[in-house]
């Protein structure tokens, strides 16, 4: 049994993930909580293969024994979430995995980090393959993630090649599902959210800017592909059938039977026009590609959201 770190443990994509490794594993999970939810990871707490640390991993950390795999995805990750909290963001993605990287130094163990579609920008070249280097705004809003994932995956490739360690990158496109907050801003949540309460679904811009949405479970897998293969990467993960924002919330109204109406708003400063992976690479390499598709992860995620906003009264 492995004895595996997960930096954003109680997040998003970390809770899922953490879920999945824990079945043959034993799990460390670290998280500070900023944007990450206990309710995520509430059922493994009592857990024997399961410990949970609260903390924020720009400070150090010891962790006793062993670690053979640290999985580093402790970051703000939805567009509102780091608008929201840009140094906390900039700190994880410097101090942060920093940190780790000395940690998987100490300890000898493979490190996997997760970078972001968002280090394309707003891509000039589609769909986007891992040798486009991106067309980023440096101090724009969006700037302290973008900027941010760039500089970490610099510290990961110069630590790799100057202490040796075994370190990888995978760069996630959107991802959706289970474990997502309500309020993360993100927009299948939103719309689903805004959907099952009856309320207007906020289209920003005109609604032809486009994203492919991946489903958790089969972003679980190819992050899991990764760390077991023998790539460095950087490597795309994310679904590659690219949908308009309007007719993604069409989709969801349909699916939710819901009467809400359509509004539009003013697109965000830096807002990607198109987004889509290019993921030759992870078929190649890794042997993956999703398999759920967006009506069947949609109807998953929409019954959890209807399950979770039921239980709590509200987002
Ligand atoms: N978006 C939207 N309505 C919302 C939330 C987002 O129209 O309630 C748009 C947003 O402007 C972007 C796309 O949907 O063009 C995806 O946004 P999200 O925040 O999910 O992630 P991003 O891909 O921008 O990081």
């Amino acid at each position: 049994m492995s004895r595996i770190v997960v930096t954003g443990g109680a997040g998003f994509i970390g809770s899922n993930l953490v879920s999945r490794l824990i079945e043959h594993n034993h799990i460390i999970a670290i998280d500070n909580l900023l944007t990450g939810s206990i309710e995520n990871i509430m059922t493994l707490l009592d857990n024997p293969r399961f410990t949970f640390i609260e903390h924020d991993i720009t400070v150090p950390i010891d962790i006793a024994g062993e670690v053979d795999k640290i999985y580093d995805l402790a970051c703000p990750a939805s567009p509102v979430d780091y608008r929201r909290y840009p140094l906390e963001t900039m700190q994880v993605s410097s101090k942060g995995v920093h940190n780790m990287l000395e940690l998987a130094k100490e300890k000898q163990a493979k490190y996997l980090f997760t970078s972001t579609s968002e280090v394309y920008g707003d891509p000039l070249e589609h769909p986007q393959t891992e040798s486009y280097w991106g067309n980023v705004n440096p101090i724009g809003e969006r700037s302290c993630y973008d900027e941010g994932k760039r500089f970490a995956e610099s510290l990961v490739v110069n630590y790799r090649k100057f202490t040796g360690i075994d370190a990888k990158i995978v760069r996630i496109f959107n991802t959706y599902g289970p474990m997502m907050r309500g309020d993360d801003g993100r927009v299948v949540s939103n719309f689903i959210v805004q959907a099952l309460r009856g309320s207007d679904l906020a289209i920003y811009g005109d609604g032809n800017h486009t994203r492919s949405f991946c489903y958790a479970t089969d972003m679980v897998g190819g992050i899991i592909r990764m760390m077991a293969s023998e790539e460095t990467g950087p490597i795309n993960l994310g679904n590659p059938v690219e949908i308009t924002i309007s007719s993604l919330a069409d989709t969801i109204l349909e699916m939710t039977g819901s009467s809400s109406k359509i509004t539009y708003k003013d697109l965000p400063q830096d807002d990607p026009t198109r987004r889509s992976p290019d993921i030759s690479l992870a078929r190649v390499k890794l042997g993956w590609e999703p398999t759920v598709d967006l009506e069947e992860g949609l109807l998953k995620t929409i019954h959890w959201f209807e399950t979770t906003l039921g239980q709590k009264g509200d987002g």
